[in-house]
């Protein structure tokens, strides 16, 4: 069950409508190897961060099962940095500021321990990155999970277009979708989608749940109404890491199995909100995620008899 992890590693500054966050530890895959590594370990890493990352963080994650050897430490240059406002609705937000810093001339190396991983989880960095990441695989893996934002639709589209298609999985919120297909319908977004490469689209929609798609299928998992959403950073990865861990624990890659890949994913996000940060992910035990998935199951279940 070897998985690769490849994402931003960052420093994020957040705004939401009822608070403000200091500079704290954020990044994609930051939040994928905390959200995996409940299902999979061990985890193989490839980021790269500033001598101001803290060593605590590394250790912190290593205690997890997460393998740091692909992880690029530049000790005289600086994390990447994201910092973005929430609006009212805590769904949309505006990113303030994004200073690649690391990240802006990155060269992953994917170290020889990494080779012959069956899972490629591609989180949300630079498309050139993340192709250079599967072209250095001597195999390629049984599965390939891409997750990406309107920052490189508008940045990167041509090299966007090279690494979908190379994957099997594309994850996007919903606006994403429509500004990468130019189709409102998401129904049409997912088959415009699935044109460009990838056979499994995933469509998340904040606190409305998430959809997948493959073939004339559609499946919908539901968010869990919470009582209290904090901060919604880091739940699209989040999701991802549920995803990617479940999927990486069974090696089973059928639709059917996605489907419980979208609710696993689905639980983890909800967590992920609670709390600033990685906060709330760093303190889940095996029963919080048992008791929500229970949760989960009751939220949907119904029994309805036809006539
Ligand atoms: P999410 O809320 O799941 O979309 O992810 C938020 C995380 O993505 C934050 O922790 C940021 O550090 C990270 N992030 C934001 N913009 C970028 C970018 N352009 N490239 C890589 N990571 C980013």
């Amino acid at each position: 069950m070897s998985l690769i992890v490849v994402g931003s590693m960052a420093f994020d500054a957040i705004e939401t409508p009822f608070g403000k966050s200091d500079k704290i530890i954020g990044g994609a895959a930051t939040y994928i190897a905390w959200s995996a590594s409940n299902f999979c370990q061990p985890i193989n890493q490839i980021s790269v961060v500033g001598g101001d990352f803290p060593q605590e963080e590394l250790d912190m994650l290593m205690q997890r099962g997460v393998m740091m050897e692909g992880v690029q430490i530049k000790k005289d240059e600086k994390s990447f940095f994201w910092s973005g406002r929430y609006h009212m609705d805590m769904n949309t937000r505006d990113t303030l500021e994004t200073q690649l810093n690391v990240l802006g001339d990155f060269k992953p190396v994917v170290p020889e321990s990494y080779q012959d991983c069956e899972f490629l989880m591609l989180g949300n960095l630079a498309p050139s990155v993340q192709l250079d990441v599967i072209d250095q695989l001597q195999n390629r893996p049984k599965l390939v999970v891409m997750d990406t934002m309107n920052f490189w639709m508008e940045s990167a589209m041509d090299d966007l277009k090279k690494v979908l298609e190379k994957v099997d999985v594309l994850m996007v919120n919903d606006s994403e979708a429509r500004e990468l297909s130019h189709e409102y319908s998401l129904v049409k977004a997912a088959r415009k989608i699935t044109e460009m490469g990838p056979q499994y689209v995933i469509i998340k929609k904040g606190e409305h749940g998430a959809l997948i798609f493959h073939e004339d299928k559609v499946f919908f998992a539901p968010a869990l109404p919470l009582e209290e959403v904090f901060d919604p950073t880091g739940a699209g990865d989040t999701f991802a890491g549920g995803f990617i861990g479940h999927l990486a624990r069974t090696k089973d890659i059928s639709f059917e199995n996605m489907k419980t890949g979208i609710i696993i994913g689905s639980v983890m996000a909800s967590f992920c909100v609670e709390k600033f940060g990685t906060e709330r992910l760093k303190e889940l035990t095996r029963e919080d995620i048992d008791k929500r998935l229970t949760q989960f199951q009751e939220l949907v279940n119904f029994e309805i008899e036809l006539v």
